[in-house]
């Protein structure tokens, strides 16, 4: 210890020993830096930062040594061999290179062992390759015990080194401890070996190299070093941009909306629940606006997607234009935005709402077109609306579709006496999509009988939701909302599957009559599933009749027609039901030939209080019998209304006098108590009467 502190202080020139070390201090910081980004790397990037690290790392010990060589003050002649020398700093930056390769090269301590002891080997290769290029005239006795020493300090600091270098703890202490070690093992393995060296010259007072020449050389090289450092600080930073920009870019990627630069519904959902927290500290006030732009799907329809986007894009900017650098505004999707403002009270939203629908409303002159596209627009306010961000959403998306469904120019605020049907109507849906799944849906069959005979030629299937809390939902209540939601396609096929293997059970060979909905006459698909379901369930044609209101069909006029024409060509019958309650009724009748019409129950319950109730159910009849189409008459409740129509020559009839709906485990069972009864006579009006009344 002694003799090697003796060789640094008499043995060196000590402002050289200063530079040396800075070299030294230097590199093993910016190698210990580009260890780290090696270790944060996979594969290729991997190896190949691994390799500047090698070069750096390996630069760094070589020029510490060469400098620290100037600075070795011995009074005999010395030569530099260049070939040796080349070969000691390829043999530093080879051997470094594969102790980083072998430390990374594994997760466990192990491998950071044996890596650093490669490192500490390669730091004493180049340091005994690297002194046998200093040729000097004179006799050098090696002392062996220095040697091995120097050898194993360097193996064991480089070692103890990496472990701390590829520990898992991410403390700030281990970038500087590690960087520390290495510094400690170039240090002690230079003067260690140095110490080993005795040199006696050949001649007396020769020199050697001149100081003035050695500093020159000593300078030069610790340039060369900071030059490779320098070039791999360059790399790393260049590196550490490329990441950063890429970040940040991946990051807008997943927190804004593309088309318009405008916060996404996730980040937006984010930032809600952070402002609502703040807003709960501070005891203040927020609004939330919901947007839903009125006439976009038209813009899209008729100029394309691109002009769509275009307009998107133009909104936002303006919508962004009206806001405060403090509140928030975001594209959801699709046409709806939504804005987030702090204020202290409710009038302070006049202005702003004011300056949106502005916004919302003034022309846009694009290229192609120019259009004015106006939003529906909610609000809803906390902590008065609603005190969580869900509920907030909801309450203002309520608003809007208010302000939406009356055509409102005014933004709507959320009212819960107007607000709450609606929500209702939205959680019936919700409700409703999951009932097929869930076998909540039923159907009831209600008899259809010939008003001559009495006998019954067929069952209208009407359809029975049993909510798993409401109970029993009316068909009136939960269609409307099924077709509004866009479930009566599937709900429809249900039924129609149902019906059609109900039907396929029943030991008569009557009709069944299968309501079908605007939206599945729309549906371009529903001629090809009728025709599916027959042959699946086997169904004669003959036997299914599907009923369809005027409204239906005026929705799906010129497809609607071909649909029904298609399925009458399978030989399924058409009827038109609730005939006189919507609109267009002689039209229709006129462009397709429909098989029976059934008459609304509006005008039967009318029958024999006014006059003009009869008046109009002889025009109908009067009408089915000039085209040859059966009558129904529907909601025949009392013998009188019966005895009318009996009289006044109308086919057939449906109503609680001569049957209720009822499910098909009771529709039989007068039939089979009464085994005697020939088939067409089952379920004449005998049994349904005694059953209604
Ligand atoms: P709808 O097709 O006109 O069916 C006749 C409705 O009148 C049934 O109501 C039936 O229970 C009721 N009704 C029958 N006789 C009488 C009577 O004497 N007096 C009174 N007041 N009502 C009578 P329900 O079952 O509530 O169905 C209502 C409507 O819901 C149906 O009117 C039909 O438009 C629709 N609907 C029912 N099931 C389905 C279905 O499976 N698909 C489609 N798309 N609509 C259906
Ligand atoms: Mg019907
Ligand atoms: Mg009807």
């Amino acid at each position: 210890m002694l003799a090697v502190a003796r060789c640094i202080a008499v043995e060196h020139d000590l402002p050289m020993i200063v530079l040396a070390f800075l070299v030294c201090a230097l590199g093993t910081v910016v190698v210990t830096q580009m260890f780290e980004r090696a270790r944060s790397s996979k594969a290729m990037t991997c190896m190949g930062w691994i390799f500047l690290t090698g070069v750096t790392a390996g630069a760094t010990v070589w020029c510490t040594h060469f400098i620290s060589m100037m600075g070795y003050k011995v009074n005999v002649g010395a030569r530099i061999d260049p070939v040796l020398t080349v070969a000691s700093l390829m043999v530093v930056v080879a051997g470094t290179s594969i102790g980083l390769w072998v430390a990374l090269a594994g997760a466990t301590t192990r491998f950071a062992i044996a890596g650093g002891a490669l490192v500490g080997a390669a730091i004493a290769a180049m340091h005994f390759s690297g002194m046998a290029a200093y040729q000097i005239d004179g006799l050098v006795d090696w002392r062996m015990e220095y040697v091995v020493a120097s050898t194993l300090l360097s193996v064991a600091l480089s070692s103890a080194a990496f472990v701390v270098l590829c520990g898992s703890r991410s403390g700030r202490w281990r970038l500087p401890v590690g960087a520390g070690l290495l510094v400690a093992c170039i240090g002690s393995m230079h003067f260690t070996a140095m110490t080993a060296m005795q040199v006696e010259a050949f001649a007396a007072g020769e020199t050697g190299m001149e100081s003035d020449d050695k500093h020159g050389l000593a300078l030069a090289t610790a340039l060369v070093g900071m030059l490779a450092m320098a070039l791999s600080i360059t790399a790393a930073r260049i590196d550490r941009r490329t990441r950063a920009d890429s970040f940040r870019r991946l990051r807008d990627f997943a927190m804004k909306d593309c088309l318009t630069g405008l916060l996404n519904r996730s980040s937006f959902n984010q930032a809600l629940e952070e402002r609502l927290a703040a807003a709960r500290k501070a005891g203040t006030k927020l609004a939330l606006i919901a947007i839903d732009l009125d006439r976009f799907k038209e813009v899209n329809d008729l100029h394309g997607h691109k002009a769509g986007d275009q307009v998107l894009a133009v909104l936002a900017a303006r919508l962004q234009q009206q806001m405060r650098s403090e509140d928030l505004l975001a594209r959801l999707g699709g046409d709806e935005f939504v804005a987030l403002v702090e204020l202290g009270d409710r009038a302070q939203l006049d202005a702003p709402l004011r300056r949106l629908a502005a916004a919302l409303s003034a022309p846009i002159s694009l290229e192609t077109l120019t259009a004015s596209v106006g939003a529906s627009m909610g609000v809803a306010l906390y902590p008065d609306d609603a005190q969580t961000a869900d509920l907030l959403s909801n309450n203002a998306d309520l608003a809007m579709y208010r302000a939406k469904r009356e055509g409102m120019q005014e933004p709507c605020f959320y009212d819960p006496q107007l607000d709450e049907f609606v929500r209702r109507k939205m959680e019936l849906a919700c409700d409703l999509r999951l009932a097929v799944g869930r076998g909540e849906f039923e159907l009831h069959y209600q008899p259809q009988s010939s008003v001559r005979t009495g006998m019954v030629v067929g069952y209208e299937a009407l359809l029975r939701w049993n909510h798993p809390v409401l109970g029993r939902v009316s068909p009136t209540d939960f269609i409307p909302v099924a077709e509004e939601h866009g479930l009566m396609v599937v709900i429809g096929e249900w039924v129609l599957r149902r019906a059609c293997a109900d039907a396929t059970t029943w030991p008569c060979s009557r009709k069944v009559s299968v309501n079908v909905s605007p939206r599945q006459l729309g549906n371009p698909g529903l001629s090809a599933l009728v025709e599916q379901v027959l042959r699946e369930t086997g169904l004669p044609p003959h036997r299914l009749e599907i009923e369809l209101t005027e409204t239906a069909i005026m929705q799906n006029r010129e497809r609607g027609m071909d649909t029904l024409r298609h399925i009458q060509a399978l030989g399924v019958s058409v009827a038109l039901d609730d005939f006189g309650t919507g609109y267009s009724s002689l039209e229709t009748m006129r462009r397709f030939r429909f098989d029976k019409i059934k008459l609304d129950r509006f005008f039967i319950s009318e029958l024999g209080d006014r006059e003009q109730a009869l008046a109009v159910v002889r025009a109908v009849l009067a009408l089915g019998r000039s085209m040859s189409i059966p009558v129904l008459a529907e909601g025949i409740e009392t013998r009188n209304q019966l005895d009318i129509l009996r009289r006044e020559g109308c086919e057939e009839a449906q109503g609680y006098l001569l049957g209720r709906p009822i499910p098909l485990a009771s529709l039989f069972v007068h039939d089979v108590a009464r085994p005697g009864l020939p088939a067409n006579a089952i379920g004449s009006f005998g049994p349904h009467l005694v059953a209604a009344t």
